[in-house]
């Protein structure tokens, strides 16, 4: 049954069509979240979903009630945003409670919300401090614990770890995962961080221009990308792709070296890099190093094929290699994508 249903939805701002059409069902209890480059408009869904801006076509179900029309505060809707948007001059427990006040929830009740959200978000020390009094990961904890005592059908998150440093996104994103696990809330989530994209999500919508290019759980994104776009937007560094034409051995290696206007894609894990001197398989192809690039777990090395392709592989040894060195390229022929001269993936 679906909880969350957006029927083909539309958004102008002026003539700008920024939303076209979006059709998307959301179950109880999964956490989705939203992805793609900046300006498609992922912002921009949630806060129609949230009822901060106007929907101007489709409709929107929520648990069985239309709430198109219907005002942010009617919706049953908790918002995050990255701003915290904390009343800076009441304390943690009165900002948590600040929303059951003013709909005359009874002070015992509130003491017992504020105290529960508090102690699972490790909050409890802190109840008497002021947003300025606070890290920017307690401060965003607050925001999200003054979205749990309202209890809300959907939670709506606006990348709300993008004002933390990397250390503290990581911690962050941890907490979220965890609270997700423990309440069952239905989420969305807003983000540019792939990261968080794979590891928080049930299913990942990839937006494009005002429309969903994909959706899905994601390994199934990553494994299975129904476009070009979306297999180079899925996973860093991108899926190496070049038109077939210009790697004609790749083309062959998927089958469909006759369709020369397409376009092959492999990604770097699955691109063999042998070193210098060291006996190769038959079927690899001479190139030379770019760059290398060192992250400690792996190593990634941008060479440069006979025809000038540039093709980035990825691997967990150690290199010791030099822009200019000679080495040869083999590609694993089971993880070769093949798509059509519009980008989509074309059936193996
Ligand atoms: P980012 O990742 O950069 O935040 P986004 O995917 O969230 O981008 P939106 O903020 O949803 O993108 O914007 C979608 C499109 O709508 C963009 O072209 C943007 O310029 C436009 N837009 C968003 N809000 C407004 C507004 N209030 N007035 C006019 N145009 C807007």
């Amino acid at each position: 049954m679906a909880y969350l249903q957006l029927n083909k939805i539309e958004k102008y701002f002026g003539a700008h069509r920024a939303i076209k059409g979006i059709d998307l069902t959301i179950e109880k209890g999964e956490f989705v979240v939203f992805v793609g480059p900046s300006g498609c408009g992922k912002s921009t869904l949630l806060r129609l979903i949230a009822g901060l801006e106007t929907i101007d076509g489709g409709n929107l179900r929520l648990d069985g009630r239309d709430i198109t029309a219907l005002p942010s505060s009617r919706r049953d809707l908790a918002m995050v945003f990255q701003s915290y948007a904390l009343y800076p001059h009441m304390t943690v427990f009165e900002n948590m409670s600040f929303a059951l006040k003013l709909a005359g929830v009874d002070r015992a009740i509130i003491r017992q919300k504020v105290g529960k959200a508090a102690e699972i978000l490790d909050l409890g020390k802190y109840l008497d401090r002021t947003p300025k009094e606070l890290s920017g990961g307690q401060r965003q904890r607050v925001a999200i614990g003054r979205a749990i005592v309202r209890d809300p059908k959907v939670f709506l998150f606006d990348e709300p770890l993008s004002n933390l440093d990397a250390a503290l996104r990581v911690q962050t994103r941890i907490e979220i995962a965890k609270l997700h696990r423990e309440l069952g809330a239905t989420s969305i989530y807003v983000t540019h961080d792939q990261v968080e994209a794979m590891t928080m999500a049930d299913r990942v919508v990839v937006l494009r221009d005002g429309q969903i290019e994909q959706h899905g759980a994601p390994l199934d994104l990553y494994d299975r990308p129904a476009n070009r776009f979306v297999a180079q937007f899925i996973g860093t560094p991108s899926m190496n792709v070049v038109p077939a034409g210009a790697l004609p051995h790749l083309a062959a290696l998927a089958g469909t070296e006759g369709d020369a206007d397409g376009f092959v894609g492999i990604r770097p894990e699955h691109v063999r890099l042998h070193p210098p001197g060291q006996q190769s398989a038959a079927d690899s192809l001479p190139a030379t190093v770019d760059i290398v690039e060192s992250l400690g777990v792996e190593t990634l090395v941008y060479a440069r094929l006979e025809n000038n392709t540039q093709v980035i592989t990825r691997g967990s040894e150690r290199r010791d290699l030099q822009p200019g060195d000679r080495t040869r390229l083999s590609f694993d022929p089971t993880a070769v994508h093949h798509f059509d001269r519009l980008g989509n993936i074309r059936a193996a």
